[in-house]
């Protein structure tokens, strides 16, 4: 490949230095975060996750590049401060995708790294003016790009100025349906081959699924990958996009936790922060006392919640039966797959239902007697 001037095979691979992190180095980079920045409290709530796993970056899109006309576009400008901000206060880094040169130049003062994203990987305006930047580039493989095109797009950047490339790997098209994308990690050994720019692997949009993404991430380790990039929410069943493919928070931390002994065995190294902080009763039980506080507090905003439904329903509608038994389902197999107890969310739930019906009651009660009073002294 005789273009690959600058991108081709040196003596030495690159390992790219970011404000105290370095990419491609011996030391294995977590970047976390959710597909989309929605909101100040989401943000920092992913941060804070990122941090106790032991992630070094935090992503989050404030433009994005959508398939569809009209699924949410990113918040912009306003999403931007509440990246930074949220990764600032957990001494994190943080990375976010331009989709031209308008957005490049807005998140190039803000951000430590910038993406490119699949759908531009081709856009050679935009790889251009990501070689006149001073700050590093993830460049992500394109849907339907081979390793060549993909290195050569690394080629306009570099030859534009900016020596700071990492590649990653996102998952190609194929005729397989069953996941969104074919996560090709023979590309991570040939794009090393061929190339000396960190490659870092990005499993979440390859696969689509939360379930495939711990086991492609240690394949991804042990194919020789610097990094990962992770998608995780806070609620992803609630996430305005890639929902699916988002982990919980508690999956991030675990997977985390589960990266050290598959970076050791292929001679490099995770360090997860939580090895490094002498965990002690106390401590613990602190950390199950924040966790019961915010129980209580959802449940008290649940039951807020609950009263405003009662005004919706008639007094004879107030149990539903058919609800239940959905709401329950949903959870339960949410409780399977975070490896909780299955009695636990059976014996609660039901006990949360009958006082929210019974809550429901009275309020009913209440009201029509209210409106009896008010009929009678007409
Ligand atoms: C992303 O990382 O949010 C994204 C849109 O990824 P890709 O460009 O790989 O689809
Ligand atoms: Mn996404």
């Amino acid at each position: 490949m005789k273009d690959l001037k600058l991108a081709g095979l040196k003596a030495e691979r690159s390992a790219i230095e970011v404000n105290g992190v370095t990419i491609g180095g011996k030391e294995i980079i977590l970047i976390g975060g959710p597909c989309a920045v929605e909101s100040s409290i989401q943000m920092r709530q992913s941060a804070e996750t990122v941090k106790k796993a032991g992630g070094k970056i935090l992503r989050g899109g404030v433009f994005k590049p959508r398939t569809s006309p009209y699924s949410f576009q990113g918040l912009g400008r306003e999403g931007l401060n509440y990246l930074v901000q949220a990764a600032r206060e957990q001494d994190l880094l943080c990375v976010t995708e331009a989709i031209d040169v308008a957005s490049l130049e807005l998140v190039a003062e803000q951000v430590d790294i910038i993406q490119i994203g699949a759908r531009n990987m081709q856009n050679f305006e935009l790889l251009k003016m990501a070689g006149k930047i001073n700050k590093p580039i993830i460049l992500k493989r394109g849907l339907s790009a081979t390793i060549e095109e993909w290195l050569l797009a690394a080629e306009y950047i570099l030859s534009a100025g900016n020596p700071r490339v990492i590649l990653c790997e996102r998952g190609i098209r194929t005729y397989e349906p069953s996941t969104r994308n074919t996560l090709d990690l023979s590309a991570v050994g040939v794009a090393k081959e061929l190339s000396h720019l960190p490659v870092i692997v990005d499993p979440s949009h390859a696969a689509g699924r939360r379930d495939l993404i711990s086991s492609l991430s240690k394949a991804a380790l042990a194919s020789g990958a610097d990094g990962l990039l992770i998608e995780m929410h806070p609620n992803p069943a609630e996430a305005v996009s890639d929902g699916p493919q988002s982990l919980h928070p508690e999956q991030f931390v675990q997977l985390a936790g589960e990266l050290g002994v598959v970076a050791e065995a292929v001679n490099r190294v995770f360090a997860c922060s939580r090895k490094n902080e002498e965990e002690t009763l106390e401590s613990l039980r602190n950390e199950i006392d924040d966790i019961d506080h915010t129980i209580i507090e959802r449940l008290a905003a649940r039951m807020q919640i609950v009263s405003k439904v009662a005004d919706k329903k008639r007094l004879d509608r107030v149990k539903d039966n058919t609800r239940e038994k959905e709401v329950m389902q949903r959870l339960t197999s949410l409780g399977d797959e975070l490896k909780l107890p299955s009695e636990l969310v059976k014996k609660i739930y039901p006990i949360i239902f009958e006082v929210a019906v019974q809550s429901q009651i009275k309020r009913k009660l209440v009201s029509e007697k209210e409106m009896d009073r008010s009929l009678a002294s007409r």
